[in-house]
């Protein structure tokens, strides 16, 4: 059971930080993943008055506010367009419309969990975290990070021409993942680039970056080779959703799947 002896509505970041630092102090989200856990919590922390509840969009950058719930991610117009729908593909099988109605942005990225969709969606892409005291750091950094007393305020994302796709796998509809995987391909650095993060592999999500450059006709076959070379690069473990063997397989299937639909989405803008 949760346990909570006083709540605070805080007016600024500086006030949510320096409660947050007690040792039973907690930052609030969505409530969805705490409110399960067995804690007592001296003092909760709620961050909604503080403006964290919009995506903004500038010329480079979308700016994810921490109280921002999955369902106004997956609902985001500028997001859709710039990535297509694997934004919201990697949101729409979490619970259902009323969780992800709650459940925030924050919580998920912060939480770091190993079934993460939302961590294995935006791993892939040019993400960032804003915390509080730790500056603006690659979310592939903050992710082996362990968790401290810090506040997330937000996630950016950084515009950049990528094509994204994101697939899970799942035993039944609003299950935990059995396996989250994400393509994006994109310029980077003056170079071609192929960014791949996996995740419930049961761990959480991790990231892979390869400066191929995949013939656009590439043939099932070749596919199927990048794709085990890929998938071979992660490590996987077994648990009641699946082996860590089941798992392997399952990446192998879904970059290669991924990396074919970006492959038909190039061909067909050229044609
Ligand atoms: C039944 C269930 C099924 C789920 N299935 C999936 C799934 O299939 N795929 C998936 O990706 N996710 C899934 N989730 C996770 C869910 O999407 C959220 O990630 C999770 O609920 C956390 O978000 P929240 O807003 O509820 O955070 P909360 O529960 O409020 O907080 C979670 C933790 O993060 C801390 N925290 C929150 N916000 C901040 C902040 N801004 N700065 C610092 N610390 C902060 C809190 O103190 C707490 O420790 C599931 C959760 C549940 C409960």
């Amino acid at each position: 059971m949760l346990t909570i002896g006083n709540y605070v509505k805080v007016k600024t970041l500086e006030e949510a930080y320096e409660l947050n630092q007690a040792r039973n102090s907690r930052i609030m989200g969505g409530m969805m993943w705490m409110r399960l856990g067995n804690a007592r919590v001296k003092t909760i922390i709620d961050m909604s008055e503080l403006g964290l509840n919009e995506i903004e969009e500038t010329d480079h950058v979308f700016r994810i506010g921490a109280m921002c719930t999955l369902r106004q991610l997956e609902e985001h117009e500028g997001l859709r367009k710039f990535y297509g729908d694997g934004i919201a593909e990697s949101l729409r099988h979490i619970v259902g419309v009323q969780f992800r109605n709650q459940a925030t942005v924050g919580g998920s990225i912060y939480g770091r969990y190993g079934f993460s969709d939302v961590l294995t969606a935006l791993l892939a892409l040019d993400t960032f975290v804003e915390l509080y005291n730790g500056g603006t750091v690659r979310l592939s950094e903050f992710v082996n990070r362990k968790a401290d007393k810090d506040i997330l305020v937000s996630v950016i994302v950084r515009k950049s021409k990528r094509k994204f796709r994101y697939e899970s796998i799942r035993q039944t509809k609003t299950d935990f993942p059995v396996l989250t995987c994400s393509v994006v391909t994109g310029i980077y650095r003056g170079q071609e680039s192929w960014f791949f993060s996996v995740g419930a592999r049961p761990m959480k999500a991790a990231l892979l970056e390869k400066q191929w450059e995949i013939p656009k006709d590439a043939t099932d076959e070749q596919l199927t080779e990048y794709a085990k070379r890929v998938a071979a690069e992660f490590t996987y473990g077994s648990n009641m959703r699946g082996s860590a063997e089941y798992r392997q397989h399952l990446a192998e299937v879904l970059l290669r799947r991924e990396m074919r639909s970006i492959l038909d989405e190039y061909n067909a803008e050229e044609k």
